[in-house]
């Protein structure tokens, strides 16, 4: 590739990106004998060896990153299968859910990004100040960091993890995968399919729970990609400062809705209850909690009860479209939320087989233990304000959310709401689909996270912008 820069350059500098190189190891050919290399060595043995691999610059070319990730692909299609079935073991996740919000999902990211790869991979020229002289040139490109842990959340199991690999895979690094011990079908069926599809040498699962990410992260990593909550997130960023390791934190919290004044109702109810209560709540941009003023709330209360009736029944247990509490834990912990408001539809649970009805509060109290923390679960609280500016200030008095959605006819309030608030990412009329959204970059701000990714905000965060300049000796 030539890259000249800066009006008229009489000489061009020759760009040499990573020489393309065959893979040495084929996906396929190791479908014969899987093996989870993480069953018999030390965390410290498994980075060794992926770090090893990483050395070779074999992950580095074009043909390794795209066998991977088509191995990725040809897992989730073989592998589909097996892996809903975990996911439904472990969440009671239906299997369309399933395969729409992780195994496909991650499909279209892994296509997304083989349509773009060598395109977003290129270097990138930039000008040059004249005092350098007409025949410099500069440029970026992206370098692999090397030897990358990603460890992945219980609630979506699969598609929190993958999503992350293809980025840094795609990006020409090593991986280590820590799935969730808290969904313990969905991270043993990884750990079997995985190596079976991948390059073993640079890609290893390592299954376990605190202990086991404990021993992981006192391991010198060249990028640490943690999904979870907050108070996790610090022990990840404090352990991955001993080793100046960069860090995403993926975080959750609290996503506001704001519901304006005249907007159809109907619809608001029908896509707030569908954002809501898809994987029984637990989804990091669920919409938390519901902001609107007093008369809004009263209509917006039996539109509700119609919406979850619509989606789920009169008999939410019996529907084949709703998940269940991950463990007694949480299901415990959401019980003890029922409490902060008047039920208007739903509140009923459960516990054998962790079972919570999509649950809607109203004349919830700012105070009550249900907005204290990030719901996590299949309970939606409206609270009410006078207005706009009201709500505004309610966002900002509290962490920076990972998700605000909005739900207004007005341009000026849409305008205010993006320009008077912090938040990961922005919906107008429509919550969590944002995240379907292949080029925005996913990500918090704050409490509710660091750094982002998917599509080419992948690429950024797995790899370095290397930062060249050229003068040619003669
Ligand atoms: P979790 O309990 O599965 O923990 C996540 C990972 O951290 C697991 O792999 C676990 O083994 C590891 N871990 C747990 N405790 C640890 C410790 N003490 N030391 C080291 N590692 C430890 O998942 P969770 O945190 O309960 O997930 C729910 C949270 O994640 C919610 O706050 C949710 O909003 C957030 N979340 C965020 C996103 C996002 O993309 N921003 C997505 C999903 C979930």
């Amino acid at each position: 590739m030539v890259v000249g820069m800066g009006g008229a350059v009489p000489h061009t500098v020759r760009i040499h990106p990573p020489r393309a190189r065959s893979a040495l190891v084929a996906p396929h050919q190791q479908k014969v004998s899987p093996v989870n290399h993480s069953r018999s060595e030390s965390p410290a043995e498994i980075v060794a060896r992926l770090r090893a691999a990483f050395r070779t610059g074999r992950t580095k070319s074009l043909e390794w990153r795209t066998a991977q990730l088509r191995g990725l692909r040809d897992m989730l299609t073989e592998g589909g299968a097996d892996l809903a079935a975990a996911l439904h073991t472990d969440l009671g996740k239906p299997s369309g859910e399933a395969y729409r919000t992780e195994i496909d999902f991650t499909i279209r990211e892994i296509d997304h990004t083989l349509d773009h790869l060598p395109a977003w991979l290129a270097p990138e020229a930039v000008a040059v100040p004249p005092v350098l002289g007409p025949d410099a040139s500069a440029w970026t490109q992206y370098d692999p960091l090397g030897v990358v842990l990603v460890i992945a959340p219980w609630n979506y199991p699969a598609g929190l993890l993958l999503a992350p690999m293809v980025g840094a895979l795609a990006s020409g690094n090593a991986v280590v995968a820590k799935p969730s011990e808290l969904a313990p079908a969905t991270s043993a069926a990884l750990a079997r399919l995985l190596p079976a599809y991948l390059d073993t040498e640079a890609v290893a699962v390592v299954e376990g729970g605190i202990p086991e990410t404990t021993t992981l992260l006192a391991e010198r990593f060249d990028h640490v990609f943690y999904t979870g909550n907050g108070m996790v997130g610090r022990i990840v960023m404090r352990a991955a400062a001993e080793h100046l390791t960069p860090v995403t934190l993926e975080l959750g919290g609290k996503s506001p809705v704001f519901v304006d004044r005249g907007t159809d109702l109907d619809v608001v109810a029908e896509r707030l209850a569908r954002g809501k209560f898809l994987n029984a709540g637990q989804t990091c941009i669920a919409p938390d909690y519901v902001l609107t003023d007093p008369q809004t709330a009263a209509a917006l209360e039996p539109a509700l009860t119609r919406a979850v009736e619509d989606l789920y029944g009169t008999d939410p247990a019996t529907s084949g479209e709703y998940g269940r509490i991950v463990n007694e834990r949480h299901f415990d912990r959401l019980t003890g939320l029922l409490g902060s408001g008047r039920v208007v539809v739903g509140g009923s649970g459960d516990r054998t087989s962790r079972f919570i009805a999509p649950t809607v509060l109203a004349d919830v109290d700012p105070t009550s233990p249900v907005m204290r923390e990030e719901i996590f679960g299949p309970i939606l609280p409206i609270v009410t304000v006078a207005g706009l500016d009201e709500a505004i200030d309610f966002v900002n008095d509290r962490d920076k959310p990972l998700a605000l959605y909005v739900f207004t006819e007005s341009d000026d309030t849409r305008h205010r709401i993006a320009a008077e608030t912090s938040s990961g990412g922005l919906g107008y009329g429509l919550p969590v689909a944002h995240v379907m959204v292949l080029d925005l970059p996913f990500g918090g701000v704050g409490e509710s996270g660091m750094g982002s990714y998917h599509g080419h905000h992948s690429i950024e965060t797995f790899s370095h912008r290397k930062a060249v300049l050229a003068k040619p000796l003669v």
